[in-house]
């Protein structure tokens, strides 16, 4: 049996990205076989796609760094025909076949059960983004960070990871404050719930070691400056959760915040994140998550629109989250 796939491949000819049809027999090893419904573009894959960072690490490599979608044969106890399942991370599209695809095969370690009650299309409106800002939201709580104990800024807050961090920020009744280089999506971003909206300009320039404090918390997608001004403006006993590098991978910044403000600065990593913390951050976008929000988040695309998506996305031009209906 034959199916489309978004395919990497470099050789002689170079690096080049294309829709593929591919025969089943050529998946690769993996003790589940999953039919996928839906798919998603996160930075990361726009990354791949472009080829803007050394992303995918085996060639050929279908690309896609999750799914969602139901299991046609298993050879594992945990997962069974019909069962509908959701996947972030682990390798999966930088070292392994991913889920921009109409089939996957990969291992049953990898895959969780699809939270009820989300489709595979909400599972991956939210996708690994939408994971990454629950895993942010619950390192700022293990933090001591509580609703009604100040503002908290999200930065790349029209992007996929600050447009799900607010929305869940402002459900659970914290006051967020949303950085943007679009302030025209100022309505879009009020409406998931930002109390303020800020442009990101007075953030991305290099700035001094502490400044006035503000923020009793931060999410951070971008990195670079705004990561290091985000530090010094944080309040006394603050916490920043860093999980991105849209701006830059750099970390210009001074220690005077943590040694001074005993600020923590908290690492979010969604791709092995252990399975525990994984389900708990699933399991709550599930209870909590305004789906109607998600809605307005999402826009919904096909296989063939996958790659010109991909560009626009790392160029900064893509609001909120993209599903990919991969059939
Ligand atoms: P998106 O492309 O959806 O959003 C990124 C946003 O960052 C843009 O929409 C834009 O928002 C802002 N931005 C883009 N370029 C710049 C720039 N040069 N300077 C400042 N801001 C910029 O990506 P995601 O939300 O999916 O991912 C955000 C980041 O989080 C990425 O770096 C990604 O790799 C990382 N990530 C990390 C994970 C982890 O496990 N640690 C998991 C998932 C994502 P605006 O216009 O509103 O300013």
């Amino acid at each position: 049996m034959s199916f489309n796939a978004i395919v990497i491949r470099k050789d002689e000819s170079g690096y080049r990205v294309a829709k593929e049809e591919l025969d089943e027999s050529t998946l690769p090893e993996g003790d589940v076989l999953v039919a996928i419904d839906h798919s998603t573009i996160n930075y990361k894959d726009g990354l791949a796609i472009t080829g803007k960072a050394p992303i995918a690490r085996i060639f050929p490599l279908v690309t896609g760094i999750d799914f969602a979608g139901t299991v046609r044969e298993s050879a594992s106890g945990d997962f069974g025909p019909g069962d509908r399942v959701v996947l972030n991370g682990w390798g999966v599209g930088e070292t392994h076949w991913g889920g921009l695809s109409q089939l996957a095969r990969v291992k049953a370690d990898w895959l969780i059960p699809l939270p009820a009650p989300l489709t595979t299309r909400q599972a991956m409106a939210i996708g690994t983004a939408g994971y990454t800002s629950m895993l942010c939201v619950m390192a700022l709580e293990d933090h001591g960070v509580e609703p009604g104990g100040g503002e908290i800024l999200v930065t790349g807050a029209s992007g996929g990871v600050g447009s799900i961090a607010i929305s869940l920020l402002a459900k659970r009744g914290y006051t967020v404050v949303a950085s943007t280089g679009k302030t025209s999506e100022a309505d879009y971003l009020k409406l998931l719930g930002a109390a303020e909206i800020i442009d990101r300009a007075t953030l991305s320039q290099p700035g001094k070691p502490l400044a006035k404090e503000r923020w009793a918390g931060v999410i951070d997608t971008v990195g670079g400056a705004t990561l290091a001004n985000a530090c010094a403006a944080t309040r006394y006993g603050g916490v920043v959760a860093a999980c991105g590098m849209a701006q830059s991978l750099d970390f210009p910044g001074s220690v005077a915040p943590f040694i001074l403000r005993g600020v923590t600065l908290a690492g979010v990593d969604s791709v092995q994140c252990p399975m525990p913390r994984r389900l708990k951050a699933w399991e709550r976008l599930a209870a909590e998550l305004d789906l109607d929000q998600l809605e307005a988040i999402a826009t919904e695309i096909g296989l063939d629109e996958v790659i010109p998506t991909a560009q626009q996305l790392i160029e900064g031009k893509v609001r909120g989250r993209i599903v990919v209906d991969v059939n």
